[in-house]
C-alpha cells in the first residue's frame, strides 16, 4: 500500500534564512516531530523545548493527508506559479524525515523541482536530496554528519557550537534564539541573543549570522 503523508501546512513564499535567503520556494511543513510532541504541558521536559511552530494536526493552510507521492506532488505543484521555472520545494516540519522518503523526492524532481530539507539531523537522510539544512536541537543525537548548511539556534545550553563540531557543511550559520523556553520577554531575549551570536561569529569566523528575515518581511 502507498504511503500517506500528513502535512500541517504548505505555501509559496521566500526562504527567510541561511544560504538560500530570498529564494522563492514552496514550503511543505510536515506534521509531527520526534523531539517534542507538540503539547505545551510536555514542552519543558522535551529534548527540544523552544519550538515556535504548531506541529500537530493537518489543519493549517493547504494542509491535509495525502494518499501517496503523486497526490502530494500535484498539491505542491499547484502552489507553484503556473508556468514559472526554477521550481524549489523545501520540506520542513515538524521533523520532515519522519515522512520524507526517496519516492517523494524522486517524484518532486520528476515534476521539475529542486528538493531541499530542513531537519534536526537525528534521522538518516534519504537519497537524492538537492539541499540539506541541519539544525541540531538540545541534547539530541545528530546522525547527519555532512550537509550543505548547518544552522544552529544560539545559544542552546544543551547544544553549544562545540557539540556540532563533527558536522561538516558548506555553510555554518548561527540563528539567534527567538523563543525562550522559560517564557522571558521575547523581544529582549532575541536582541540579547542576537548580540551574543554576533559576538560569537566575530570571534569564530567560520560561523555567519542569519536572522529570520521572513518575520521582518511579514510573510510566512
Ligand atoms: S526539532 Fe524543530 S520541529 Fe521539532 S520541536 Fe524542535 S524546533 Fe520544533
Amino acid at each position: 500500500m502507498a504511503k500517506a503523508y500528513r502535512v500541517k501546512e504548505a505555501f509559496y513564499s521566500l526562504q527567510g534564512e541561511g544560504a538560500q535567503l530570498g529564494r522563492p520556494a514552496v514550503f511543505c511543513r510536515f506534521a509531527k516531530c520526534n523531539l517534542w510532541n507538540g503539547r505545551e504541558e510536555d514542552r519543558a521536559t522535551s529534548v527540544c523545548n523552544f519550538c515556535d511552530t504548531d506541529i500537530t494536526g493537518t489543519d493549517g493552510q493547504n494542509g491535509g493527508i495525502f494518499s501517496d507521492a503523486n497526490a502530494l506532488g500535484q498539491h505542491l505543484l499547484n502552489l507553484w506559479p503556473n508556468g514559472l521555472g526554477h521550481q524549489y520545494v523545501v520540506f520542513t516540519g515538524g521533523e520532515p524525515l519522519l515522512q520524507l522518503d526517496e519516492t517523494l523526492i524522486k517524484h518532486m524532481q520528476s515534476l521539475g523541482f529542486e528538493v531541499a530539507v530542513e531537519t534536526n539531523g537525528t534521522l538518516p537522510l534519504p537519497a537524492g536530496l538537492d539541499w540539506v539544512c541541519v539544525s541540531p536541537k538540545g541534547a539530541s543525537t545528530v546522525v547527519v554528519t555532512h550537509c550543505n548548511e548547518l544552522k544552529l539556534v544560539f545559544p542552546q545550553a544543551d547544544c553549544p557550537p562545540e557539540n556540532v563540531a563533527h558536522i561538516t557543511a558548506d555553510y555554518y550559520y548561527l540563528s539567534p534564539m527567538a523563543n525562550p523556553a522559560d517564557g522571558s520577554d521575547k523581544d529582549i531575549i532575541k536582541a540579547s541573543n542576537t548580540r551574543s551570536a554576533l559576538q560569537f561569529c566575530l570571534q569564530n569566523p567560520k560561523w555567519r549570522l542569519t536572522l529570520q528575515a521572513h518575520k521582518h518581511w511579514c510573510i510566512d
